[in-house]
């Protein structure tokens, strides 16, 4: 199944050709750069990823990782590890959203007192150091 996805304003525009692997992150990175509560991350092998149109624009978050964002929008689209064979798409991208479901959730001990997602499902905690 190919999924689509893209930023608010339609400059970034991707496909993807493979089930994502999805999981709540509740990390105070993904937390800032979302502007949310929490990301929802959707994992698949970079060759599976397709930007069509413009790429995104990276900037580096931390020693470890960049974060791809719209540069006309703003939307933030990405997380890319380096040296990683996957790289995460924000799940609300996604054109459907519902096509997919958060299996577990990373870094549970920061989830916010009033998040109801995720509870119940598997916890991780979080494992990346610097
Ligand atoms: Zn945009
Ligand atoms: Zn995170």
């Amino acid at each position: 199944m190919l999924r689509r996805g893209g930023c608010l304003c339609g400059n970034i525009r991707y496909s993807v050709s493979q089930d994502p692997r999805v999981h709540y992150c509740h990390c105070e990175m993904c937390r800032r750069s979302t502007g949310s509560a929490f990301a929802v991350l959707c994992w698949v092998g970079r060759s599976a990823l397709r930007w069509e149109g413009q790429a995104p624009s990276f900037r580096r978050s931390s020693p470890l990782a960049r974060r791809g964002f719209c540069r006309r929008c703003g939307t933030p689209l990405a997380l890319d590890y380096d040296g990683s064979a996957e790289i995460a798409l924000h799940g609300g991208t996604f054109d459907e959203p519902n096509s997919f479901r958060p299996a577990y959730n990373y870094g549970a001990d920061r989830r916010l007192d009033w998040v109801c997602a995720g509870i119940g499902l598997p916890e991780h905690a979080i494992m990346e150091r610097w």
